[in-house]
Parts: C-alpha cells; sequence; structure tokens
C-alpha cells in the first residue's frame, strides 16, 4: 500500500500496524532489465491480503457489522421497498440497500447488468520468491517486462529475502504473460515457483458510467474503480466505500442513494481517475523517453513520490510540462 492508501485508513480509523510486515522506502526503477534510478521516500507498505482483509472485518463487527461466514451471494433482487440478497445456503436476507464489495467478478455488479468486457480486464501473475535482497529496504518496480504493464518485487518481511514478485498486462496479451514471467523471475534469479494468476479492471479508456441502480451501489473492484497506472485499487476500493457510507446515511429515507453516491464520486474519485487513464496513454506511448527524463530530473522523481504518497494527484502531472530538449517548467 502507497502511504496515500494508508493516510486514508489512518484518517478512517481503519489502519493497523500489526498488519504491516515491512516498509519501502526507495523504489528501484528498471527498463528492460537496466536499472535506471531510485524514486527516494517512496513509503510502500508491505501487507498481507489474508491479515488486513481480516483486520477490516474484525473493525467492521467492532462497529455493529453481522458478519456471516461460510456462504457467499448467490443473487440479489430488487423490490418495490428494497433488495433481496440470496445466499448460498437458501437463505435470503431482505436489505434496505446493498453494497456489492465483492471484487473483479461481483455477482452485485452482473445482477446489474454489468459484465466486463475482455479489453477492460489485466491480468497478473504473481509468486513468492527468495530473491537476494536490494538492500536498504528498497523494491523494485520494473518496465518493459510486458506489453502495456509493469512487473514488480516487494520484500514481504523486514528481514528475510522473501518478496512477492509479479507482473501484469492487459488481458489480450494473456498469452504472453507466463512466458514473459518467467523470463522477468529468471532474471531476478528466482527458481522454479507456483504462479497465481488474478484479474484486476483497467479499461482501455476512462468511462464515467453508472455505479450502481436505484439501492444498489458498486464500490471498489466491482464498480471498476482502480488506478489505471499502478492498478493500485485499495485506496479507490476504501475511499468508494467511505463514500457510500455517506450516501446511504444521509440518503437512505429519502430513496436517492444512487444520485447520492455518484455524485461523490463525480466530485472525488472519478476527476483524478480520468487524468491517470490520460497519464496511462501518454506514458506508455513514450515509455522510455519519459523514464529517461524522471530519471535526469530529480524534479520529476520528486513528483513520483508525491504521486505515490498522495501529496500530487495525477491531474497536478499536468503541471509539469516537459519541452522536446528536455526542459522541464511549471505552467
Ligand atoms: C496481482 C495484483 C496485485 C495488486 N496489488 C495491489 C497493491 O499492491 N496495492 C493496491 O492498492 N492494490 C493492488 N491490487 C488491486 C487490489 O487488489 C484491488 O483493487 C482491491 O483489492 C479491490 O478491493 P475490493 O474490496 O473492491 O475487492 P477484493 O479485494 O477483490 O474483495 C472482494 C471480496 O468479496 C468477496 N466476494 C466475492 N464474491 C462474493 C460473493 N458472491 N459472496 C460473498 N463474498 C464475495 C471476496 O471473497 C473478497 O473478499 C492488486 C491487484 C492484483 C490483481
Amino acid at each position: 500500500m502507497t502511504l496515500k492508501t494508508v493516510s486514508l485508513l489512518r484518517d478512517l480509523d481503519l489502519y493497523s500496524k500489526d498488519v504491516i510486515l515491512s516498509t519501502c522506502s526507495v523504489l528501484k526503477v528498471f527498463y528492460k532489465g537496466d536499472y535506471l534510478f531510485d524514486v527516494e521516500n517512496a513509503n510502500i507498505f508491505i501487507t498481507r491480503r489474508d491479515f488486513f482483509d481480516y483486520h477490516l472485518a474484525n473493525r467492521a463487527v467492532e462497529e455493529g457489522a453481522r458478519l456471516i461466514e461460510g456462504t457467499s451471494v448467490t443473487g440479489i433482487k430488487e423490490t418495490s421497498s428494497g433488495v433481496k440478497v440470496f445466499t448460498g445456503k437458501n437463505v435470503t436476507l431482505p436489505a434496505r440497500v446493498v453494497v456489492g464489495a465483492d471484487g473483479v467478478y461481483s455477482i452485485v455488479a452482473r445482477s446489474l447488468g454489468k459484465r466486463w468486457r475482455r479489453e477492460d480486464l489485466s491480468i497478473s501473475a504473481i509468486s513468492l520468491l527468495s530473491l537476494e535482497d536490494f538492500g536498504g529496504n528498497a523494491c523494485g518496480l520494473y518496465f518493459g517486462v510486458v506489453d502495456y504493464g509493469y512487473g514488480w518485487a516487494f520484500p514481504v518481511e523486514s528481514s528475510g529475502c522473501l518478496f512477492n514478485v509479479g507482473c501484469g498486462t492487459p488481458l489480450k496479451y494473456s498469452k504472453s504473460l507466463l512466458r514473459a514471467f518467467r523470463r522477468f523471475t529468471r532474471y531476478l534469479g528466482a527458481s522454479q515457483h507456483d504462479v497465481y494468476v488474478h484479474l484486476l479492471p483497467t479499461p482501455p479508456r476512462f468511462r464515467r458510467g453508472s455505479f450502481g441502480r436505484g439501492r444498489i451501489l458498486l464500490v471498489g473492484d466491482a464498480a471498476g474503480l482502480v488506478d489505471p497506472w499502478l492498478g493500485e485499487g485499495i485506496y479507490y476500493a476504501v475511499k468508494s466505500a467511505f463514500h457510500a457510507s455517506r450516501a446511504v446515511l444521509d440518503n437512505l429515507d429519502e430513496g436517492t442513494v444512487i444520485g447520492a453516491y455518484q455524485q461523490l464520486l463525480e466530485e472525488d474519485i472519478l476527476p483524478d481517475l480520468k487524468y491517470a487513464y490520460i497519464f496511462r496513454r501518454i506514458f506508455y506511448s513514450k515509455m522510455p523517453e519519459i523514464l529517461g527524463l524522471i530519471g535526469r530530473f530529480n524534479r520529476l522523481r520528486r513528483a513520483f513520490t508525491k504521486l505515490l504518497n498522495g501529496e500530487l494527484r495525477y491531474r497536478d502531472l499536468a503541471k509539469y510540462y516537459i519541452s522536446s530538449n528536455g526542459v522541464i517548467s511549471l505552467h
């Protein structure tokens, strides 16, 4: 998680240092196997999803939520007064409102007729690998190992050499992903390993769309709210869930929940995501040149740090004007 995400969790009283396995302060950036530059003060917090998700579930229970385990939602149906939630144990739960936080394969989204197209999805291959330590609290970001995506190596323990290694690319390149991943892990010096694959919604272009209907709201991956360049999704999942809860609390009686939620997303999340999509398109169309400039100019590396730390938004990057002869100025 970036500092941007951790700061949000702190603001919402959802942060626990107990779920943080290690932190990285330096991001080492590579392109096609060559080391390019360090991004200092990167503040990457490494967690394990089972620890983190368990902590969030416990926090919800502490606040009065009822956690039902050992079953899953199989479908939902809108009624005149609310929503029916069907579960795997043939139990139907009545609800006044449903927030679908059920990830990229969301049953809630599908029950609204929303399905991802193949081109809307990215696929990642990941492994836990023993690697030689980078030294100095560092982790690695590797561009040029897959098409229109990147590879990463994050240490999952503060001492030792166990790393979460992965790479992600649009689903249309999935045929070459495993080959690229094997090549990447060989380059990192790792031997045979188990590989897991995951999907992430990162459509080719920004789409405003709708994020629910009536008394049904979608948050996080189910809504497609993910940083399309970095693939950072926890921030947007938490932020959109916060806005969904505000919309529900303030508007349930009037029955205008979806309108209020959509409005909050329009004000807060969507404008910056739009710029993130624009940035991704520009970045991948000129990747070697842009990486070269970031390596050359301290100021651009600091902008990278600020982006990760949440002190700069994608829309602010438009202020960094880089002319063809490499001169950087601020509008
Ligand atoms: C390989 C990979 C690496 C990533 N790395 C990062 C990273 O470093 N930092 C970052 O910020 N983001 C990262 N992301 C993105 C991030 O994981 C997601 O954007 C984020 O988890 C979205 O949260 P969510 O709650 O919307 O969905 P999820 O985290 O997918 O959670 C959905 C939950 O719903 C449950 N569920 C699903 N269907 C049902 C059902 N029918 N009934 C009941 N429960 C159900 C699931 O079990 C799950 O617990 C990564 C994604 C991938 C694929």
